[in-house]
């Protein structure tokens, strides 16, 4: 019977409806109270004819006002609580008032009159019941103090058709009630079903938009974010920023210590993320260890320079998660609108080009998507269509280029390095193929080729004669595609304890523990593995350690001009000793000028790769120089004898 305040929509329902329903029902009841006060106006008294009836009507009007200025806007939950426990004390008294007054004016009548007052009070109160069914208190409570009145005061005239009108009356109204009663429950389940619809579609909205596992918005709702960021930025002439943040080294740390341990890490690196940025910056998670940042502001380069630096610091800071801290790192790549960018997605785009250029270049730091990477990228999607298109069995061919014992000058190896013959672009350097050919997932098809062709070609070689091969991330990536690798091997004829394949820290970095299952392959058959542009990767030493290595190759940035630089010259000391350490054996790729080969030799026993010796070149020229090694031997000792003096 009471006002139900623990359901607000409920409640706000009611108001609703009884705020169209009860000046309907108050211009009823008064245009039915002035024409039964006109009729006794000849018989009845002024202050029952006019009085009383002017009182009533002030009041009703202005019950009907509050009523109609509130089917405007809808007042606090509060509000509306007061209000509809107000209408249900205000009902008795209203309906006692009409009631006293329709009965005082039935002895002033005559027998049509009386009638009148009788069909007045019978055919209002039904008005009532309908205008006020949903507050089932008030209706309920109009009825009966409309119906007890009727019932006692007719039954009294001991007249039969009075009598039988308070019976009819009695019997509609308590239909009407039963009706009534239906209804309100009718009402309040759609009110409740509707409260729960709204409910689920708010729950659903928010799943479809929010990463279960972080509470970040999702990809759905980066890009709701992302567009409509957009549009204010055109609207006010404003610069605005996205940005693709990706943990690196994450994967080994899911493998090493668990899924549940790298979920709380996503976790935390949402919650840094959230603490670092300000109102202007939304952060969401993209899925795996992918995040995303809209950067609105107005922010110069110098600005988001600054901020992609403190977001990648932070994220290098420890996770104290397990006994041991936790170290991982992250890499952004940032692209601004409208500089180039004309849509979300391209904007994207070019976020994620210079995330991967960042990714390949300067790992753990922040890359804005320049005017260069613009161009490079036009540069990729040419050559992205000619690889689509290119005969891979035709126009791709290795040249091979010697590696030598820096000691006794002897050639010890070659390495094969791709090259593609293009119809359409020309000679392409494998630094501008190989990236696309593995970011489209042509390097699987492309690896197999070139190796069968190094393999036949290395078979002419004198015994003992090494080969290198350099692999890419893709060809340890699956247990089928090194599957396919050893039986190229196997059926080619070449030794494989004199076959070198090479792998680039990029390499390891994806997945540790499948890249070591890789190599162990590999190992078995007798193949030797040797990291690549070693220093130039961000490979932990334990994890280097746990591969089955047999050779480092330092990367050729050190070696430039390693005879002037004394820092260049520490970081090679210390790499070579550190492969002595490591029992493995040392190649230093790049050596140009016959200074940088005196540093190096003044370093020890090691191999040595580069142009100052030859090259890369084709397999003809491989036997020629081959056989030429007792001439150059002169030649060289020659020149060492020259730059000395
Ligand atoms: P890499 O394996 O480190 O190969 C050495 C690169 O340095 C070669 O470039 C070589 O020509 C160049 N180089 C050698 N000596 C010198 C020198 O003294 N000075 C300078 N400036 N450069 C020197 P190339 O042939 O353009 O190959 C680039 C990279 O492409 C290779 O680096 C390797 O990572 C990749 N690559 C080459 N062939 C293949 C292949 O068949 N498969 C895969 N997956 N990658 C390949
Ligand atoms: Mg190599
Ligand atoms: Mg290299």
């Amino acid at each position: 019977m009471s006002v139900p305040h623990d359901n607000p929509k409920l409640l706000r329902a009611q108001y609703v409806a009884l705020s169209r329903q009860l000046p309907l029902m108050y211009l009823v009841l008064l245009l039915n109270m002035w024409a039964l006060a006109a009729t006794h106006l000849p018989t009845a008294p002024l202050w029952l004819t006019c009085a009383i009836p002017l009182g009533m009507t002030v009041i009703c009007v202005v019950r009907a006002c509050v009523w109609l200025r509130s089917s405007r806007y809808l007042p606090a939950d509060t509000r509306i609580l007061a209000s509809l426990r107000r209408t249900n004390q205000l009902v008795p008294i209203i309906a006692g008032a009409f009631t006293s007054w329709s009965l005082a004016l039935y002895p002033y009548g005559d027998a049509y009159s009386q009638s009148q007052v009788a069909f007045f009070m019978g055919i209002t109160v039904i008005v009532c019941i309908f205008c006020m069914m949903h507050l089932r208190p008030a209706a309920l409570i109009a009825t009966l103090v409309v119906n007890v009145a009727f019932v006692i005061f007719f039954a009294s005239t001991h007249n039969p058709a009075f009598i039988a009108t308070a019976v009819n009356i009695l019997l509609v109204s308590l239909a009407m009630l039963v009706i009534l009663q239906h209804h309100y429950r009718d009402f309040t389940r759609l009110v409740n079903v509707q409260a729960r619809t709204e409910q689920l579609s708010n729950e659903n909205l928010q799943l479809a938009n929010q990463d279960s596992l972080t509470g970040l918005p999702n990809r759905r709702q980066f890009f709701t974010t992302l567009e409509s960021a957009m549009r204010q930025a055109i609207a006010g002439e404003k610069r605005l920023a996205v940005g693709i943040l990706d943990l690196d080294g994450f994967k080994p740390v899911n493998d090493l210590y668990g899924h549940g341990v790298g979920d709380k890490i996503l976790i935390m690196v949402g919650q840094r993320l959230l603490e670092l940025v300000g109102r202007t910056v939304h952060v969401a998670r993209l899925g795996g260890d992918e995040f995303a940042l809209v950067l609105e502001g107005d922010l110069s380069d110098e600005d988001l320079h600054t901020f992609g630096k403190t977001v990648c610091e932070q994220l290098r800071v420890e996770f104290l998660l397990v006994d041991v801290p936790i170290q991982i790192g992250a890499t952004l790549g940032m692209a601004t609108f409208p500089q180039g960018a004309t849509s979300a997605m391209q904007l994207f785009e070019y976020a994620d080009y210079a995330l991967y250029q960042g990714k390949r270049h300067n790992p753990g730091s922040m890359c804005l998507f320049s005017s260069g990477h613009r161009e490079q990228l036009h540069r990729d999607a040419i050559t992205e269509q000619a690889l689509r298109r290119a005969v891979l069995d035709k126009e791709f061919f290795v040249l091979f280029q010697p590696i030598l014992d820096s000691g006794s000058r002897e050639t010890v190896a070659f390495e094969a390095l791709a090259r593609w013959d293009s119809p359409e672009l020309g000679l392409v350097s494998p630094g501008q193929f190989i990236p696309i050919a593995e970011r489209i997932g042509l390097i699987g098809r492309l690896t197999l080729p070139l190796l069968r062709q190094a393999l036949g070609m290395a078979r002419l070689w004198p015994e003992g004669m090494r080969l290198s091969f350099n692999l890419s991330v893709h060809d340890c990536g699956s247990a089928d595609s090194v599957q396919s690798i050893i039986d190229v091997i196997r059926v080619s004829g070449f030794n494989p304890a004199y076959l070198d394949l090479e792998i680039t820290e990029t390499v390891v970095m994806q997945d540790i523990s499948q890249v070591q299952w890789a190599i162990g392959q590999f190992r078995r058959l007798g193949c030797g593995i040797s990291l690549d542009d070693f220093g130039t990767g961000y490979s932990s030493l334990s994890q280097l350690h746990a591969l089955a290595l047999t050779k480092l190759k330092i990367d050729r940035s050190f070696i430039t001009d390693i005879h002037l630089n004394p820092a260049s010259y520490k970081i090679v000391k210390s790499l070579v000793t550190l492969s002595l350490d490591m029992e493995l054996e040392c190649v230093v790729e790049g050596v140009e000028t016959q200074e940088e080969l005196n540093a190096l030799r003044s370093l020890g026993a090691m191999q040595v790769q580069g142009f100052f010796f030859s090259r890369p070149v084709a397999f003809a020229d491989t036997l020629a120089w081959l056989a030429q090694t007792e001439a150059r031997r002169g030649q060289w000792e020659a020149g060492e004898m020259l730059s000395r003096a």
